[in-house]
């Protein structure tokens, strides 16, 4: 009935999105940054250097590892991981609870280990998969971004070759085929989260 949808849809308020590395998760979290104010996404923090063009407080807080411990002992973080390596990510527990608290819808762009966290700290988010039309066009869009030097690309190959496997653990999956769709289903899945849970 409509009370249960909404109160469903109040706890939805929190959106997790995932994928394998190079799927353009952060394309498409840059698309709802652009077009939709309305919707908050968290800044994460890092411990990885700035890549030229990136703003400390927009694209991520760049910290020292000494800051990153800090904040992790002090129970900051809603959930952290070391990604492809070395470098720690994380997510500052502050800004989610205040923006759940006032009702704003709040996304966050993280990578597979800290959904898992997410999950267990807050089930009943939505958990979104970001997926990739194809492992060729996974491969292709890796080594167009020109990022990474050849040893760090096979290493995010072969980590985006098992995160292609957690695809079942999400409530939803979309298909990253074109940026524009995939950014507007996820707009309306925040907008209007779906009531039923997984199927496990
Ligand atoms: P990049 O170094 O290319 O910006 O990001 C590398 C990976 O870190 C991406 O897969 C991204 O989703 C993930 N990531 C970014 N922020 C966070 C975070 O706060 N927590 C976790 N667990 N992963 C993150």
């Amino acid at each position: 009935d409509a009370t249960t949808s909404t109160t469903a849809g109040r706890r939805r308020r929190l959106v997790v999105l995932a994928g394998p590395t190079a799927v353009g998760k952060g394309t498409v979290a840059a698309c709802v940054r652009d077009e939709h104010p309305e919707i908050w996404i968290s800044v994460s923090v890092t411990t990885r250097s700035p890549r030229p063009g990136e703003v400390d407080g927009v694209h991520y807080h760049f910290v020292s590892p000494e800051e990153f411990d800090r904040l992790v002992a002090e129970g900051q973080m809603l959930e952290w991981a070391v990604v492809h390596g070395s470098n720690r990510y994380g997510t500052p527990r502050g800004p989610v609870d205040e923006r759940l608290a006032a009702g704003i819808p709040a996304l966050l762009e993280i990578d597979l280990q800290g959904a898992r966290q997410v999950r267990e700290a807050m089930p009943e988010a939505l958990f979104v998969f970001l997926k990739p039309p194809s492992w060729d066009e996974l491969v292709s869009r890796l080594v167009g971004r020109g990022t990474e030097d050849e040893a760090e690309r096979e290493r995010r190959l072969e980590t985006a070759r098992v995160e292609l496997a957690a695809e079942d653990e999400f409530d939803v999956t979309i298909v990253n085929a074109d940026v524009g769709h995939a950014c507007a289903e996820l707009v309306a899945l925040i907008e209007n989260p779906p009531d039923s849970v997984r199927a496990s």
